[in-house]
């Protein structure tokens, strides 16, 4: 049993409304009580007002999915992490693979964006994970470590202030969730990487992330390294998210 408090995070990607936010807010709301574990949800932008305001008081946490690598500027379309700090985010999603596949978000990037986040006082939650020709080639390892490494080398003596989200590429949105052998395995392997860089290695969060879900979590979330989950298509059904939630209370 890993006994460390647990953060599960739900990424909500491009999808939601006014009123489906509000729907799932209050079903949120009324079934999460007093949660063991840490709880957030990562919005569209244009929602974090709305979310921020029915998340109010209670233990839900509010992300963003992205944050510009810039402070301000001549930049259109981007969100700063002042933006996001004036809407009380606490964490926001830094190289989601949906990011690096269809934005060319680079190592450097990426890097760029944790160090923004964490100068405004926010979590930086960052992704890393292989493609399915990656780890058919047997490259999984090597292209975790890279793209934590980027990270690492940027933060410097802020790396204990972390999280990090291990998701299979792919594992995204397909069904297909890595075996929880095969999510720990990776998972010891960020660790041990984190621990030469920072002596608090143990204090960062380890998520997984891929199609986690009410049936398959509790065994995910018992594996010594994970320590807790990013999850995207359960986390849109209130019954679902909260079902992961109380795996990860008694995981
Ligand atoms: C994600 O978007 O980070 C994710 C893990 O998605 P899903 O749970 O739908 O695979």
């Amino acid at each position: 049993m890993n006994q460390k408090r647990k953060l599960i995070a739900g990424n909500w990607k491009m999808n939601g409304s006014l009123d489906a936010n509000a729907a799932l807010l209050q079903a949120l709301r009324e079934g999460v009580g007093t949660p063991a574990c840490a709880v957030a949800v990562a919005v569209p932008a244009p929602y974090l007002a709305q979310v921020q305001s029915l998340a109010d008081g209670s233990p839900i946490a509010l992300a963003a999915q992205d944050v510009s690598q810039h402070d301000s500027g001549a930049f259109t379309g981007e969100v700063s992490a002042g933006m996001l700090r004036d809407f009380g985010a606490r964490y926001v999603l830094v190289g989601h693979s949906e990011r690096r596949q269809y934005h060319g978000e680079t190592d450097a990037v990426v890097a760029a964006k944790a160090q923004k986040a964490l100068a405004a006082g926010i979590t930086p939650i960052v992704c890393v994970g292989e493609t399915l020709q990656e780890r058919e080639d047997g490259q999984t390892e090597s292209v975790v470590k890279r793209q934590l490494a980027a990270v690492i080398h940027a933060v410097g003596h802020c790396v204990s202030e972390l999280v990090v989200a291990y998701e299979p590429v792919w594992a995204i949105g397909t069904g297909r969730t890595a075996t929880p052998e095969q999510a720990q395995q990776v998972h010891a392997v960020l660790r041990a990487q984190l621990a030469a860089a920072t002596e608090r290695a143990d204090k960062v969060p380890l998520l997984y992330g891929g199609s986690m879900n009410a049936a398959n979590a509790a065994q995910l979330l018992a594996q010594p390294d994970i320590d807790g989950g990013l999850v995207g298509g359960a986390s849109l059904k209130a019954q679902d998210f909260l079902q992961i939630i109380a795996a990860a209370q008694s995981a």
